[in-house]
Formats: C-alpha cells, sequence, structure tokens
C-alpha cells in the first residue's frame, strides 16, 4: 500500500515485536487510530470552540474535562497540553530562566533539557552520577553549594528525569526536589519515561511541574505532550497575555503567552485523549512490565560475557545491555561483521535494535506480551547458540 507517491505505508508493529526504546511507550491504540482518522484535518477541535477562546475550555469533543482529568491524574494543580515535552520544558525555561542563570540538571540529562537551557540564555549545570550511575540527592546538596560558590547564587531551576534515556535508572526524585527546595529552586520532573508507563503523583514527589511525552509514553501521535504544575507555579508559567496593538488597540484575552495561545489542535490532542483511558488503566499493571523484561534479560545474561549496565533487578523495562564479550566476539569474525546480529534479528521478526550494535545497546519490552518476552528471549538464545556462544 502507498500514501500517495513515494510514501510507503509503515508496517514495523504490525509485523514484528518492537523493542525500540523510544518507541515503545508510544505505540498507538486502536482507538487512537480511530481519533487520528477522524480528527486529522488541520485545527478540527476547533468546530464548537466558544468564548472565551481556548483550547482548554472546548467541551465537544471533551478537552476540558480531559485537562481537569490530566493534572488530577498526576497529582497536580494544573495540566497543559504541549508539542512534546521539550515544549513543556521551553515554556518553563522562558519563564524561570534569564541571561547567565545557572541551571541544574544531570549528567544522564536528555539533549532538550540543555536545549530549553540554552533558548533562555541560561547555563546548564550537571549534576554528577554516583558510581551506580544513579542520581542522589547528596550529589544535588553538593551541587547546589557549587553553583553557588561558583555563580554567588543557587541554580533558578532544577530538572530531574525520574528515569534516564540512558540506563532506564529510577533516580531520587524525593530526596533530589526535598533539597532543591531547601534554597527555594523549582522543580521540573522529566516524566518523559514514566508519565503514561507507571503511577506518577506529582506532590507526594513535591515536583513544581511534572512534564510528560504524549509520543514517548502515553500512546499518542507526535508531537504531543502535557506540562503540569501546581497553582503556585501555574500563574507563572500559564500566565495570560497582556500585549496590545498600538494601532489598533487589540488585546488577546485569556490566551497564555509560554504557550502561544492554542497548542495541539487535531490529531495529537484527541489521539492522546482516545488512548488516555487505556494509559490510566496500564500504568497499574507495570509490574507484568517488569516481568516481562526479567524473562527477556535473564535469556540475555544466560549468555556468556553479557553483562547489564543498567541498575539490577531493573525497575524499569528501557535497559542497556554490554554484549562486548559475547555478541561483538562473533562481529569480528563473521562475514556480516557487526550487522549479522541486526539482520539475525530481523530474520526473527525482532524491530528496534540499532542496526550494527554489537557492543553497548538498548532495548524496551514495554508493551509485549508474555508470549512474546518468551519468544524474544528464545530469540537471543537461539542467534548466541548458532554462532557458538556458550549458554549457562
Ligand atoms: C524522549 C525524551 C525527551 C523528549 O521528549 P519529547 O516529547 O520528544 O519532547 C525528554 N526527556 C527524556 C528523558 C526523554 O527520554
Amino acid at each position: 500500500m502507498k500514501c500517495g507517491s513515494g510514501i510507503e505505508a509503515r508496517q514495523v508493529n504490525e509485523v514484528s515485536i518492537n523493542v525500540d526504546p523510544i518507541q515503545a511507550g508510544g505505540r498507538l491504540t486502536v482507538d487512537a487510530m480511530k481519533a487520528v482518522i477522524a480528527y486529522g484535518d488541520g485545527y478540527s477541535v476547533c468546530d464548537n470552540c466558544r468564548k472565551p477562546n481556548r483550547l482548554d475550555y472546548i467541551s465537544k469533543p471533551p478537552i476540558a474535562e480531559f485537562h481537569k482529568d490530566l493534572a488530577q491524574w498526576l497529582n497536580m494543580d494544573s495540566a497543559r497540553v504541549v508539542p512534546g515535552a521539550r515544549r513543556g520544558f521551553q515554556a518553563v525555561c522562558h519563564t524561570y530562566v534569564k541571561q547567565g542563570d545557572p541551571v541544574l540538571l544531570t549528567s544522564l540529562s536528555h539533549y532538550t533539557e540543555f536545549l530549553a537551557i540554552e533558548d533562555s540564555g541560561g547555563i546548564a549545570c550537571e549534576i554528577p552520577v554516583d558510581k551506580k550511575y544513579i542520581v542522589t540527592a547528596d550529589e544535588t546538596a553538593k551541587k547546589i553549594e557549587e553553583v553557588k560558590k561558583q555563580f554567588g547564587r543557587p541554580p533558578v531551576l532544577l530538572f530531574i528525569d525520574h528515569v534516564d534515556y540512558q540506563f532506564g535508572n529510577v533516580h531520587d526524585v524525593e530526596g533530589i526536589t526535598k533539597v532543591a527546595h531547601q534554597y527555594d529552586i523549582p522543580v521540573l520532573y522529566n516524566g518523559a519515561y514514566t508519565v503514561g508507563i507507571l503511577p506518577v503523583d506529582g506532590k507526594k514527589i513535591g515536583a513544581d511541574f511534572v512534564v510528560g511525552s504524549g509520543h514517548k509514553s502515553m500512546a499518542a501521535p507526535a508531537p504531543s505532550g502535557v506540562v503540569a504544575a501546581t497553582s503556585e507555579r501555574a500563574n507563572e508559567v500559564f500566565r495570560t497575555t497582556a500585549i496590545t496593538g498600538d494601532v489598533t488597540g487589540r488585546k488577546f484575552g485569556i490566551k497564555e503567552t509560554e504557550l502561544m495561545g492554542c497548542t495541539l489542535m487535531g490529531v495529537t490532542l484527541v489521539g492522546m485523549m482516545a488512548s488516555f483511558p487505556h494509559v490510566e488503566e496500564r500504568v497499574k499493571h507495570f509490574d507484568r512490565e517488569l516481568e516481562n523484561n526479567r524473562i527477556v534479560l535473564e535469556a540475555l545474561l544466560s549468555i556468556e560475557g553479557t553483562k547489564v549496565l543498567s541498575e539490577y533487578p531493573r525497575k524499569h523495562t528501557l535497559t542497556r545491555i554490554d554484549t562486548t564479550n559475547s555478541f561483538d566476539k562473533v562481529a569480528q569474525n563473521h562475514k556480516k561483521r557487526g550487522f549479522f546480529f541486526s539482520s539475525a534479528l530481523t530474520e526473527k521478526g525482532i524491530a528496534g535494535i540499532i542496526p550494527g550494535a554489537t557492543r553497548v545497546w538498548k532495548f524496551n519490552t514495554y508493551g509485549i506480551t508474555t508470549k512474546q518476552a518468551n519468544y524474544l528471549a528464545q530469540v537471543f538464545i537461539d542467534i548466541a547458540r548458532e554462532n557458538n556462544l556458550k549458554i549457562s
């Protein structure tokens, strides 16, 4: 099937088990796929937009209700939808970070946090990880003191990724937030790998902001995401426009400046809304996802020379693995070199592992069934056996 000239219909999740780290939590539900078809037109959610014209006031489809549900679900006071977690970072940075201001993030922070800081003229100050690649409250306190010495004032904002994208490790967000608040530093909880995957309680964490990614972790089309805030912070980040046209005297009502008025106007938002009831339900069953991850990881670890680089036992399904002393040894003498591994995986119906990678790579078992987990485990063992690696 073709979608017009030169565009093939994409078939990945239909024909393979996809363990791509960034794609696992974003696969659409059937309801989201229906929404995509029904709301594909531009500005399609605006049919029933009435005064005071703003996206989060629209009641048909129930967008206003969705905003309330999102805030409540994250245990925060208000929520807005944004085109990706990164646009949430940007809105928060624009509000608090001025030229030359120090901003804290971590040695495992995502690049979009750096770019958001850069865009506001801030200076990125990384909290180092400990020996186990975990960000701790102690290291946070040390870094804040260092920054104070260097800049003569504390950082103006702190980013903390609850689960980082490199190891899928879980960091001490509650402890870190407590330390930050002792210095009155607002905390942005980055839930790109948690919101929509496991339960997130913003108040319990003490976060000023909770940011999530629709297309990474909420089974929503891209670009979509959420930024939720406490009521105090909501007044700051979701402030409304005050500008006036000098010739016409026009004002723009309650449009929110950081959000450029309205954000997700069609398929992204309605897709996110259509998946939401499924997402609310699935976060309650993260234990099953960890069990599937364990099945796959134990098979990998039974291959002699294979190491897991993520914390172990796993607390998240995104996992970093080192096969330098197993699959990479095979690659040294194989006629396909490093591509022997990815081509064997492809042949067996596995997608999402970087082609050519045989040393350090990542996979994410989120969303696969137990049957698929067992199959995937067997695939790794079979590829190892076929290439004369020892299995213990
Ligand atoms: C993927 C990711 C992001 C970016 O999310 P978008 O919704 O694509 O903007 C930010 N932070 C982390 C930790 C991520 O893994």
